[in-house]
């Protein structure tokens, strides 16, 4: 692009992205929470309409069952790359606002001050849909849209997106794209742009022992076993005070990082004394007491996490029992090549190897982790344009600590996946008083169209 085309061009997104507001301030007052089941056939609406705004073709696809996934097709304009086609993945369900009375104003109130805008889904989605939408007219308005643009925009992922693999496999055609844009990011707090090449997997366990009917006088602990030290030594034997994992096969699957994967990995940012902080921890990080680089372990090693345990009497002052039951959460962040199967199968046979067998384990849930291939050229495009709208430095992660459906959309569509959005350090996606600055909505925006443009002609 020439500098006056890319001035132009800037321009009008500039233009555009203020024009949007309104629109996004009426996306934000639907009240599209995925977990309660509000406002899902006015929201597809909506959304469909705003595609529709825009020229593209447009179907609600529902007879897979869940709530409709959006699909939207724009052309190349006729200067543009026919050849060439980017999908967007984006979402319209929010997350509940609970706790409510958190937060400064209503969470479906948009409410702009000093430049930010609160309100629930202004970063975790709706935002970063409009952003990107801004961008696209801006490119019909000025040189045209330079490649095949594709959306699906599905109504799931805040409730961890069940039915979106189905319409992927039926649908596969329909969505065949080169690379995708995925639906998160941020700006971190040292304002460099925080982009995503990957995302953890995550597997979800429950771990209970049960060893009588009702919870027992504990003065016959001299004769019965319990349950609570039954699953506090199962756990033991699964992870040593060195914090090494060490059921047997847990590590089998995994695929082994290239010096390229490493060598990126361990060029992020890591910002312990921020981190210390932020939590008021009061223990050194357990990579510090295994001599291992943080980056490493948080990129490229899986967990094993106790989410939560229960058991017996933990309210106030002292009531003696044997507790009839214990139950432990456990939650698996998985690296690239592992299943949540492999691991229920691993922790069973480790249970009854160890003499456990009494410990029952069964899996809630599994999401498979994904990382794009680190030397496609997507990849840096997309860093390099970020860098070019933001001014400001951007950051390539492998993967996210987070997890979401990437697994899927490679599975059956094998394209290159980076995230980027509209976020910034203070954003509290999940939280109260979610909120966007609208510098980074409009400069958010000119990433959009200028990898848009460079994408085309790569
Ligand atoms: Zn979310």
């Amino acid at each position: 692009m020439d500098d006056n085309k890319r001035k132009v061009l800037e321009e009008e997104v500039r233009a555009q992205a203020d024009r949007s507001i309104e629109t996004l301030y009426s996306y934000l007052r639907l009240k599209t929470v995925s977990a309660q089941n509000l406002a899902i056939p006015e929201t597809v609406n909506f959304v469909s309409e705003l595609l529709n705004s825009l020229g593209a073709e447009v179907k609600v696809l529902d007879d897979l069952g869940g709530n409709p996934i959006i699909y939207g097709f724009l052309p190349a304009g006729e200067k543009g790359n026919a050849s060439k086609t980017l999908l967007f993945y984006d979402h319209y369900d929010v997350q509940p606002p609970d706790p409510l009375d958190e937060w400064n104003s209503d969470p479906f109130e948009p409410y702009l001050k000093d430049g930010i805008l609160y309100a629930r889904g202004t970063a975790d989605n709706k935002g970063t849909l409009m952003q990107r939408l801004a961008a696209i007219k801006a490119l019909e308005n000025t040189s045209g849209l330079p490649c095949n643009i594709k959306f699906l925009i599905e109504g799931e992922e805040e409730v961890g997106s069940p039915s979106i693999a189905a319409y992927l496999e039926k649908y596969a055609d329909l969505f065949k794209a080169d690379a995708c844009i995925w639906e998160f990011g941020n700006k971190d707090a040292a304002e460099r742009v925080s982009l995503f090449a990957g995302i953890k997997g995550s597997a979800y366990y429950e771990f209970s022992t049960k060893s009588a009917i009702i919870d027992i006088h504990s003065s016959l602990a001299a004769v019965i076993d319990n349950p609570a030290w039954r699953l506090v030594q199962a756990l033991a034997s699964m992870k040593n005070q060195n914090n090494d994992i060490t059921v047997e096969g847990f590590f089998d699957e995994i695929e082994e990082p290239d010096e390229a994967l490493i060598k990126t990995v361990r060029a992020v940012p890591f910002n312990d004394e921020a981190l210390k902080k932020s939590f008021g921890l009061t223990r050194p990080f357990i990579t510090e007491a295994r001599g291992e680089v943080p980056q490493d372990a948080l990129m490229l090693q899986p967990t094993l996490t106790i989410c939560g345990m229960v058991s017996g009497y933990i309210g106030e002052g002292a009531k003696t029992v044997l507790p009839k039951e214990a139950k432990v959460k456990i939650d698996c962040r998985m690296v690239p090549g592992q299943t949540g199967e492999h691991l229920l199968a691993c922790f069973k046979r480790h249970l009854a190897r160890h003499g456990f067998s009494d410990v029952k384990v069964e899996m809630i849930e599994s999401q498979r982790a994904f990382r794009s291939d680190i030397n496609d050229p997507f990849l840096k495009l997309v860093k390099k344009t970020a860098e070019e709208a933001y001014q400001s430095e951007a950051v390539l992660y492998p993967n996210s600590a987070g997890t979401g459906p990437m697994y899927v959309f490679d599975k059956y569509l094998h394209l290159p996946i980076v995230s980027t959005g509209v976020g910034w350090a203070e954003s509290k996606a999940h939280a109260p008083n979610e909120s966007i600055r609208m510098k980074d909505y409009v400069d958010g925006s000119l990433h959009m169209a200028y990898l848009l443009t460079e994408f085309a002609a790569q």
